[in-house]
């Protein structure tokens, strides 16, 4: 048997052990961070390690890895399988192509191609419109940063920085955006943030303020982030409004949807990005939303006349074939780049576009029923709002890390905490398509079980009015 075969016998054989143990035992083995060398042998020796001693240490290394596909993982704003998509992304490995020529990714082109062409349709953006995958949402981000900048002030291409450029985001959005604004030479105080209201969405009086104040001192503004889906409490900023502002003041407005920008294959919830057609680029994580494994991040641009300007390069050694529409890599931050299309394709060729509403739809409904949960118990305080799939709560008067890191060490489910304003709580992402309504009321059970019972939580209640 070719190396190959036995190789794709032992994913196989392994691909079977982490699926029973994901059925027996959803939430992993749990080993200490400073006891991990001394558990697992991840070392790297100069003989190698043969046939069933290599095959024990990798399912050593697959029980005890976190896992993020069952329906105890709630942790972060992905999770879950898609089969679909994981057929994809198997064959992307073993196609092993790089996205930047036709010469070398052929038809795998046109497949990035089309999810652009139809995410620019649903966006409401015209025919200028082009995209590109980049490596995350936090790289769209800053690919439209850049863009934004190189359209303001074209000369600091060459020249580096002439003019103090100055860009917005709200206070709730995405951290990224102070580091990009550090990498992309603007300066991280030259970053505004923007108040969010009560439910967390940016305030747009605050931002026309903002800008008129920094016109007055002779600064430039350039680039408003507005964020669909806040990585916190899941707030949608008002497009509209921060449209006419950008509009007004001739501002690119570039609205992150790394998180809930899936929104646009919904026809039940796509108003809540309403408006999103006037922004110059819009972002969306396939891998967070759509289920896609990481990662699959999307850049669409209104005018993509924008994407080649910041982003092409010649390169006799690498565009020798086929012209610019076909060779990717003129619109790509990378030379080298993963397909993170296909694995998208295969779900969507598979669902149809209908199917991909159903997953976002999901979502919004197990976030219903995790909402109604909270707000019918008493026990319960919330700090999140409807149209939102992260709910945000505290149990009890119970301190929310303490909560979820005891959840976490005696591995009974995994979900995070966040802040807002001066509350810290808890927040359950319903983003994992594949939960169903008892998968969702579960999880409150096992964790109000955990709470009464556990005696280890004694000393961990606070605020005892
Ligand atoms: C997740 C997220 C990002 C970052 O995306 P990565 O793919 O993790 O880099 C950016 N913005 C928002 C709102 C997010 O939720």
């Amino acid at each position: 048997m070719s190396d190959l075969s036995s190789d794709l016998e032992l994913f196989n054989e392994l691909v079977e052990v982490l699926i029973s143990e994901e059925e027996n035992n959803p939430v992993a083995d749990r080993i200490e961070a400073n006891e991990l060398y001394k558990t697992i042998d991840l070392s790297l020796n100069n003989n190698p390690m043969v046939d069933d001693e290599f095959k024990n240490t990798l399912k050593d290394v697959l029980v005890s890895t976190p896992k993020t596909a069952t329906n105890l993982f709630f942790n972060q704003l992905f999770g879950g399988r898609q089969s679909k998509a994981i057929l994809g992304d198997l064959l992307s490995v073993m196609l092993n192509n790089s996205m930047y020529t036709y010469k070398v990714a052929g038809p795998q082109v046109g497949i990035e191609q089309e999810i652009i062409r139809k995410s620019c349709d649903l966006v409401g953006y015209g025919s200028e419109s082009n995209g590109t995958f980049p490596t995350g949402g936090s790289m769209s981000n800053y690919m439209a940063l850049v863009m934004a900048r190189d359209k303001k002030d074209p000369d600091c291409k060459n020249l580096g920085m002439t003019k103090r450029l100055i860009a917005y985001s709200s206070a709730e959005s995405h951290y990224s955006n102070a580091k990009n604004a550090s990498f992309a030479g603007i300066g991280r105080s030259n970053v505004r943030y923007i108040q969010a209201d009560s439910r967390g969405r940016m305030m747009v009086d605050k931002l026309e303020e903002q800008i008129q104040v920094d016109l007055a001192e002779g600064l430039v503004p350039m680039y408003v982030n507005a964020t669909a889906g806040t990585t916190v409490l899941g707030a949608f900023d008002p497009i509209e409004e921060i449209a006419d502002i950008t509009e007004k003041y001739g501002i690119w407005l570039h609205v992150d949807g790394a998180y809930c920008g899936g929104v646009i294959f919904s026809d039940k919830y796509r108003h809540l990005i309403k408006g999103v057609e006037r922004s110059d680029s819009f972002s969306y994580n396939a891998h967070k939303m759509l289920g896609t494994p990481l990662t699959c991040s999307i850049i669409l641009v209104r005018d993509k006349k924008n994407l080649g300007a910041s982003f092409s390069n010649e390169a006799s050694y690498l565009y020798q074939t086929d012209g610019d529409d076909f060779n990717l890599g003129k619109t790509s931050f990378q030379c080298g780049r993963r397909n993170d299309a296909l694995k998208f394709w295969t779900l969507w060729k598979s669902f149809g576009t209908s199917g991909l509403e159903k997953i976002i739809d999901q979502q919004f409904e197990l976030a219903d029923v995790a909402r109604d949960y909270v707000n019918s118990n008493s026990d319960y305080t919330v700090y999140s709002y409807e149209d939102s799939v992260s709910i945000c709560f505290n149990y009890k008067n119970i301190d929310p890390i303490d909560l979820c890191t005891a959840l976490y060490e005696h591995q009974i489910t995994v979900v995070g905490f966040g802040s807002f304003h001066d509350e810290v709580f808890i927040r359950l992402v319903t983003i994992n398509a594949n939960n169903q309504t008892d998968d969702i009321l579960n999880f409150f059970k096992v964790m109000e079980e955990f709470a009464e019972t556990s005696t280890l939580l004694k000393g961990m209640l606070v605020n005892q009015a």
